[in-house]
């Protein structure tokens, strides 16, 4: 019996080890670090062995195969001993990807994963096919191949996912756009992170399709200096295209085959310019699936946000608190504040992953009149925007609430108070869920 070892034992490397399990393999789970509780119940559930706080070099160097989790690096140095010994390491979506039959849609990008892969999903259940959602979100992919059946996937993939992917093909790829971000984890380099998450690409088929941002000048540039063999539907404000989306007056214009369908912007269920990206791509994967046009009209226009991302929390004195904690880069953060209206008390901080703030000027002058930083060190923010909202107008805080009463000082009836951070949160806070969570529960109690 060959025998796999899965390093990583979260929501990953907890089912990429169920699905071995099932698959009859010899499997052995190890992780450096604390094992949740509930993970810990899975694993003993399916008999599967395990270690936690240490990697025994015996029981692992033993293995045919290892399945890696997305949140170890390449250059852990279990994974290199691995490597110079030549043992084959995969991924969790590699792995899951050679027992799964299910037509796959496969979503990575710098930002917008999330809410274009959730848009997918609703869409494809509005139009009554029996589909799964996984990935980076809810249940991992290979637990699902593991214990239900689907026609369709629908995946959220980031690009650490497909860091060790080599067979694996979707049937539909997306990349959502590119913009730095993670760059630490690619030697500090752009190209490697664009050519990660080109990876999604890389076995694709003339009957595939592939899903891109036109405006997007870094996925441009790489297409010009590789060859896909599939069907290419770019989406665009800004221009016409052939096959794709695009927009026309007040439209979406969807153009795929011989047909042409539009949506109004105005019924568009999202708000922002960035959605209307996200809402494009979405609709042409729905094409591409032979949904219905209704379906799809309809889908659109009533789709609910997902938690986090400008979720609307409560108007107080005339004065919409949005949660936009999921905004943990600049590109993000510009989005946010591009489709304000209203005049705009920011929350913005925490832990700055090499942030080039100036992008964020035009729109700061035009729509911020306050901003109250939440992170342990916010010297950047200061002289990033101190010359521009005025010393007075910015505070730093601790903690959501804080940071919360801060802003409700500054906000007056009319005004929007928007927490888009900007910066991961692990300064203040365990994940941007528990800073959305507490930044809620702030609104509620002022
Ligand atoms: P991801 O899963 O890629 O992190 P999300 O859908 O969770 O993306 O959104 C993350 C953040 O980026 C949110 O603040 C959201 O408002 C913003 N966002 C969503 N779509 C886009 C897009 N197409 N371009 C830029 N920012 C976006």
């Amino acid at each position: 019996m060959s025998r796999i070892v899965v390093l990583g034992g979260a929501e990953s490397g907890v089912g990429a080890a169920v699905l071995a399990k099932t698959k009859g393999f010899d499997v052995f789970l190890s992780d450096k670090g604390e094992i949740k509780e509930s993970y810990q119940e899975t694993l003993r559930k399916w008999d599967i062995p395990f270690e936690q706080g240490q990697h025994t070099e015996e029981l692992i160097l033993s293995a045919d195969e290892v399945i890696k989790s997305p949140g170890i690096p390449a250059a852990a140095p279990m994974v290199r001993k691995l490597r110079d010994r030549g043992t084959h390491i995969i991924s969790e979506i590699e792995f899951a990807g050679r027992y799964d039959a299910a037509k796959k849609i496969c979503v990575t990008g710098s930002n917008g994963k999330t809410t274009t892969t959730s848009l997918i999903y609703y869409l494809l259940r509005n139009a009554g096919l029996n589909v799964g959602l996984g990935g980076n979100i809810g249940k991992s992919y290979a637990y699902q191949v593991a214990t239900e059946h689907f026609d369709y996937y629908v995946l959220e993939i980031s690009s650490f996912q497909l860091d060790d992917v080599y067979d694996f093909k979707p049937d539909i790829a997306i990349i959502t756009n590119i913009t730095p971000d993670h760059l630490d984890r690619y030697d500090h380099k752009m190209e490697n992170y664009v050519a990660a998450k080109f990876k999604i690409t890389q076995n694709l088929s003339p009957d595939d399709c592939f899903i891109f941002d036109s405006d997007d000048e870094i996925t441009i540039r790489h297409l010009d200096n590789i060859i896909l063999r599939c069907k290419m539907l770019p989406f665009s404000q800004e221009k016409e295209v052939e096959q794709g989306a695009f927009l026309r007056d007040d439209k979406i214009v969807i153009r795929y085959k011989e047909e042409e369908t539009d949506v109004y912007l105005k019924e568009l269920a999202l708000g922002g310019k960035h959605n209307i990206y996200n809402s494009m791509a979405a609709a042409l994967a729905a094409k591409a699936c032979d949904i219905d046009n209704a379906v799809i009209r309809d889908s659109l226009a009533t789709f609910q946000p997902v938690e986090h991302r400008l979720e609307p929390v409560l108007s107080i004195k005339d004065v919409l608190y949005i949660n936009d904690s999921k905004a943990t880069n600049v590109d993000s953060a510009w989005y946010a504040l591009e489709c304000q209206k209203k005049p705009v008390v920011w929350i913005v901080g925490g832990k700055d992953k090499g942030n080039d703030y100036s992008v964020l000027n035009d729109l700061v002058k035009e729509k911020v009149k306050a901003i109250v930083c939440l992170g342990v060190d916010n010297a950047k923010i200061h002289s990033a925007f101190e010359g521009i909202v005025g010393a007075d107008k910015m505070v730093d805080t601790l903690s959501a609430k804080d940071a919360v009463k801060a802003a409700a000082a500054f906000a007056e009836s009319g005004d929007v108070v928007l927490l888009s951070p900007c910066c991961a949160s692990f300064d203040l806070f365990q994940s941007y869920e528990d800073r959305g969570r507490q930044f809620k529960e702030a609104v509620r109690s002022l």
